[in-house]
């Protein structure tokens, strides 16, 4: 018998450390998890699944203007916010309970309440202290404010779920994943968004391509783009909140949301105390093993801030519970991750930008294709999609894949195996299309852009 409580105690329910705990759990571990606040974490309560279900919410808007083209008349529609709420607070509660279920069922035990770590085989949550032989740290990560004055008034997506009323005028900060999915999202259901983003083209890192088709794009549905300039400062208004920008604008709004990162959730556990490194912004460092500078002291999902997305910490949390108890040393494959980011027109990609391509030393070859997708023919509505190869002239690789249009993570999430699996160009030619997708337009690109 372990002179140990558990094999593993993990702190943080969320994806990451949810699918380590039943993994570990499945191979014979005894598993415990704490977590402080829901089950599921970000991505169930406050991230992909509720942000997704107002994407929904947010399409049928522009779904009513182009049914008119198609002969229907437009409903006399009006949106309720709080009946949008009530719906999808229902569903998280039973994300929730699904979730405690599948512990359960897993034979892991849940530990409600915040954990800190006492030594490098002691956690201790509401008073009880539990020893563990290893301890995976699977804390993610929380929303940033900027340090101007006024911050305070604005909130962060972790508040914005809980709104009782619908915002009419918002401003945005940021030009990451969650500024632009909700603008996206705000402007579908009807409110006036203002985004202000300090550089010169929202979305860093995404293709070049990728980014000006989506500004142009959202541009069109109405959001106001801010490019190059920064809130200043914010101050209480009567009704609501006086946004000042860098470019001497001042918006008058009745939210503003700091969409400016996210940081890991490291402070409080008692890492430091332990020695267990972090890096500068607070990241518990990792070998490839996913196990930190203190033996048995494990890490995983956006508290590493390698790649913060609810698939990778997935893939970390099966590739951990192998390797600890499955008896298979696994280590994750961080290439060709793909990425959606829900905006209207929706945006996914894998593999390299052209940018990142060229930076790489490739000799590119690269494949675009601008159109006006069948349904607009009739819808009326003036909205491109734009589907971007990026291939490799010496061994026709395909290096990435790039659109911004309707469908398009689901679209990308197909080719992402085709990547994975070292698809050429000439595979993508020899693929025979599914007539009439937009889809098919990647494997029709025969010209390369000059
Ligand atoms: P991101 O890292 O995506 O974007 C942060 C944005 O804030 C960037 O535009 C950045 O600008 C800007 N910013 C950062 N610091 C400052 C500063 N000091 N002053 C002004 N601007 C600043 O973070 P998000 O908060 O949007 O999302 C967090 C993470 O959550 C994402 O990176 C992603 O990993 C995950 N996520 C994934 C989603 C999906 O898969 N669909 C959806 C939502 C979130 P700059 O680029 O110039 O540095």
């Amino acid at each position: 018998m372990s002179r140990f409580d558990f094999d593993l105690f993990v702190i943080g329910a969320g994806s990451g450390g949810v699918r380590a705990s039943r993994m570990a759990a499945g191979f014979g571990a005894r598993v415990a998890v704490a977590e402080a606040a829901r089950l599921g974490g970000t991505c169930v309560n406050l991230g992909c699944v509720p942000k997704k279900l107002m994407v929904y919410a947010s399409s049928f808007s522009s779904a009513f203007e182009d049914a008119t083209g198609y002969g229907w008349s437009r409903p006399p529609a009006s949106f309720d916010w709080a009946a949008l709420k009530a719906n999808r607070d229902r569903e998280l509660g039973r994300l929730n309970a699904a979730y405690r279920e599948l512990l359960g069922r897993a034979g892991v035990r849940i530990i409600e309440g915040r954990a800190q770590l006492r030594d490098r085989h002691t956690v201790e949550v509401a008073g009880a202290r539990f020893s563990a032989e290893r301890i995976l740290i699977a804390t993610g990560s929380r929303p940033v404010r900027l340090p101007v004055p006024g911050a305070e008034l604005a909130i962060t997506s972790d508040e914005l779920f809980g709104i009782e009323r619908q915002p009419h005028r918002v401003l945005i900060a940021g030009g990451g994943y969650i500024a632009v999915e909700f603008a996206s999202v705000l402007r579908g259901l009807g409110s006036e968004v203002f985004l202000s983003y300090r550089g010169p083209l929202f979305l860093r890192g995404f293709d070049d391509d990728v980014r000006s088709t989506l500004a142009a794009e959202m541009g069109k549905r109405g959001v106001e783009l801010r490019f190059g300039t920064a809130v200043e400062r914010l101050d209480r208004r009567a009704a609501g909140v006086a946004a000042t920008l860098s470019s001497g604008e001042v918006v008058a709004v009745d939210l503003v949301l700091w969409a400016t990162g996210r940081v890991p959730n490291t402070a409080g556990l008692g890492l430091e105390e332990l020695g267990v490194r972090l890096d500068a912004r607070g990241a518990v460092i990792v070998d490839e093993r996913l196990e930190s500078s203190v033996p048995g002291i494990h890490a995983l999902g956006d508290v590493i801030d390698r790649i913060t997305l609810t698939p990778v910490a997935l893939a970390e949390g099966t590739a951990l519970a192998r390797s600890l108890f499955g008896g298979t040393p696994t280590a994750v494959d961080y290439s060709n991750v793909p990425t959606a980011v829900f905006s209207q027109p929706a945006v996914a990609a894998v593999g390299l930008s052209e940018a990142a391509a060229r930076a790489a030393g490739h000799d590119v070859l690269v494949f675009r294709s601008s159109f006006r997708p069948l349904l607009h023919r009739l819808s009326g509505r003036d909205e491109q999609t734009m589907m971007k190869l990026v291939v490799d002239r010496a061994s026709d690789r395909v290096l990435g894949v790039h659109m911004v249009g309707p469908e398009a993570g689901e679209i990308v999430q197909g080719l992402a195996v085709a990547l994975k699996a070292g698809a050429t160009k000439a595979s993508f030619d020899a693929t025979i299309g599914i007539h009439p997708t937009a889809a098919e337009e990647f494997v029709t690109m025969r010209t390369p852009v000059g």
